[in-house]
Formats: structure tokens, C-alpha cells, sequence
């Protein structure tokens, strides 16, 4: 089946939605087609819950409440979920049996499809209390919880776990976060352990009971250990992001684009997926992005 439109948005996350909200607006006919069974990318898949505090215009909002605000301003006719874009070629985009053939194209499939990346110690796979994602987090109530990571995630869940229960720990195995650590700078209740990696579990039942964590020392020096009791681990080190370049110039991991988003001839790349000096990869940055592809496409 093939089907015709001005607009393919392939990836209906953040990024997708906002670009089908600017093409609804605009009375110009669009497709938004996503891989997964919901639209909504990272924030539905990852951290529904969460309170986000850095869209431009917007003072504090659930990320799944964003979500379905986004989703309002698009025609629900227009989107096509579970449907894998394996192809990018002329404008037109495969996936299986279906392509979809339009003047442009705009790549938002954000991380693609991926896997989280673990801490990579013994036994990991065998306790059931280490996470990965996290939807909600009112079970952590009162819970030892320990937080793996420096970027923005492990950030935004120590602040978040932090008021609801005081033994939290944060673990990075630099001197610095990655992340923004104004985002921390408030939160009494957590322990932070820097520079630190993890050493060695110990489990019962399927469960890890504490986590050993060794301090990254220069060669030579005195090794030094501390044990950290747990009910669960947190790990944010980020995905193991599948391929999802379709064959365009990389940076990185990512799809390179020019100064207005652009890929190549009618294909613009915005959202996480795309890389430029000095991305940031979260949702202001995308809008402005989205916004500079439309006005273009439009002149
Ligand atoms: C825990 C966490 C907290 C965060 N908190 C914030 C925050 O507070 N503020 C902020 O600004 N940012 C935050 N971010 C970052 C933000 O979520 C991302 O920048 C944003 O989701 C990127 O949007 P996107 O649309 O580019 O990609 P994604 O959200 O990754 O969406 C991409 C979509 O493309 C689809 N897709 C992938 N491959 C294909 C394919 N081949 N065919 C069809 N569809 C495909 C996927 O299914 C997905 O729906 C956070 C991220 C995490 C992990």
C-alpha cells in the first residue's frame, strides 16, 4: 500500500508530535508514523510520571499530561503506530509492505529502539530489584534505593525519590555530573558518592540486599570500598541505542544535519536523533528545531 501526503513524520515522540501539531495548525497534510504501540517516544515509555519544568511556555507539566496535550492538536486519523520505518530512500519511506510517499520527510525517531546499558557487574541479570526504567516511583517510599548515573535522568530521579524517602544514594563514577547538578542542589536527604563505580553485589531470592562501590582512585593508591544497603538499584547509564541512521552521514551515534535541520534534499532530521555542535538533547531544543524546518518547508 502506498500513500501519499506533503509531510511523512517518522517518530511520534515529542519531537513527531509537536512537527504533526505545527502541520495541523497549518492546514498542511501530514503522516505520523511510529514503531511502538503508543505515541509519546521516551516520556511514555520512560518517566510518564515525572514532572517536566523546562518546556519554554510552560511552568510545570506530568510528562504524560504533555503528551496528551501534544497529541490534542493532531488529527489521530493522521498517525500510524506499529509500523517500523525500515527505509528512507527519494522521499519515500518503507516500512514493510506499506511506503509513504511525500515532498518531506522529518527523521524524529529520537534514541530509535534501544536497550538500556547496564552496570555490567556479576549477577546483575539475576536480581529482579534492579531498574532500569521507571514509570512511577511512589513504591519507593521509605525505600534504600541506590541511583547509578551522572546525566540528567540520575539527576531528575534522585531529586524526585530524595523527598519521598532519606536513604538515597547517588553514585557517579566522576567528580562531576554530566547532568545539571543545580537539579540536586536542594535535596537534603541524598547521599552522593563521587568518583565511584560498582564493585559487587550481593543478592538473595532473586534480590539484590546491598551493592559494594569501589572510589576510582590513581594507579597505585590504597583501594577503598563502601558497602550501600538496598531495596532497589536505579541504573541510568543511558541506551544502547539501536540503528536507526538509515544509512545518512553520522556524528556520532546520530544523524548529522545542517544549520536548518536539514539531512539531505527534502529530508530534515529534528529531536534527539539529529546532531549538531553543542545539541542538547531535550524537548526545548527539539521545538526550536521543529519550528525552523517549518518555517522553511513553508517559504
Ligand atoms: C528519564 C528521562 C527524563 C527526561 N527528562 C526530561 C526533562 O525533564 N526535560 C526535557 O526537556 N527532556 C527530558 N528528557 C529528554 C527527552 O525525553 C528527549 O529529549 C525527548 O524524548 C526526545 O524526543 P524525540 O521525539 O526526539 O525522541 P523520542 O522521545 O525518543 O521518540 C522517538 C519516537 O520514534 C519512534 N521510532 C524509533 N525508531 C523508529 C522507526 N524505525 N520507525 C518508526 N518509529 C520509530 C519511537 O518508537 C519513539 O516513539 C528526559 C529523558 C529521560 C530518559
Amino acid at each position: 500500500m502506498t500513500k501519499e501526503t506533503t509531510v511523512t513524520i517518522v517518530g511520534a515522540g515529542p519531537a513527531g508530535l509537536y512537527f504533526a501539531n505545527l502541520c495541523q495548525k497549518a492546514g498542511i497534510d501530514y503522516l505520523l508514523i511510529d514503531a511502538s504501540n503508543e505515541v509519546g517516544g521516551q516520556i511514555t515509555h520512560l518517566y510518564p510520571e515525572k514532572e517536566i519544568v523546562d518546556i519554554p511556555g510552560i511552568n510545570s507539566i506530568i510528562s504524560k499530561d504533555y503528551i496528551s496535550k501534544l497529541l490534542k492538536g493532531v488529527d489521530k486519523s493522521k498517525i500510524l503506530l506499529n509500523t517500523k520505518v525500515e527505509k528512507i530512500e527519494n522521499n519515500k519511506v518503507f516500512a514493510g509492505d506499506f511506503v509513504a510517499k511525500s515532498k518531506y520527510v522529518i527523521l524524529a525517531v529520537g534514541l530509535g529502539f534501544s536497550s538500556p546499558r547496564p552496570l555490567g557487574i556479576e549477577h546483575e541479570n539475576e536480581c529482579k530489584n534492579i531498574l532500569y526504567h521507571l514509570k512511577k516511583f511512589d513504591f519507593l517510599k521509605d525505600k534504600k534505593v541506590a541511583i547509578f548515573g551522572g546525566g540528567d535522568s540520575a539527576l531528575d530521579w534522585s531529586k524526585e525519590i530524595s523527598k519521598i524517602s532519606n536513604d538515597v544514594h547517588l553514585i557517579h563514577r566522576r567528580t562531576e555530573f554530566r547532568g545539571n547538578h543545580e537539579t540536586i542542589k536542594d535535596c537534603k536527604n541524598l547521599k552522593i558518592h563521587l568518583p565511584y563505580v560498582p564493585y559487587s553485589i550481593e543478592y538473595e531470592n532473586g534480590k539484590a540486599t546491598s551493592i559494594t562501590i569501589k572510589k576510582v582512585l590513581p594507579e597505585g593508591e590504597k583501594e577503598e570500598f563502601e558497602k550501600i544497603y538496598v531495596d532497589y538499584i536505579l541504573v541510568n547509564y543511558g541506551n544502547i541505542a539501536a540503528n536507526c541512521d538509515f544509512g545518512f552521514e553520522k556524528q556520532g551515534m546520530f544523524v548529522k544535519v545542517d544549520k536548518d535541520n536539514k539531512v539531505k534534499n527534502n529530508i530534515f532530521a529534528v529531536g534527539d536523533i539529529c546532531d549538531y555542535e553543542n545539541k542538547k538533547r531535550r524537548i526545548a531544543p527539539s521545538i526550536a528545531e521543529c519550528d525552523r524546518v517549518f518555517k522553511l518547508i513553508q517559504s
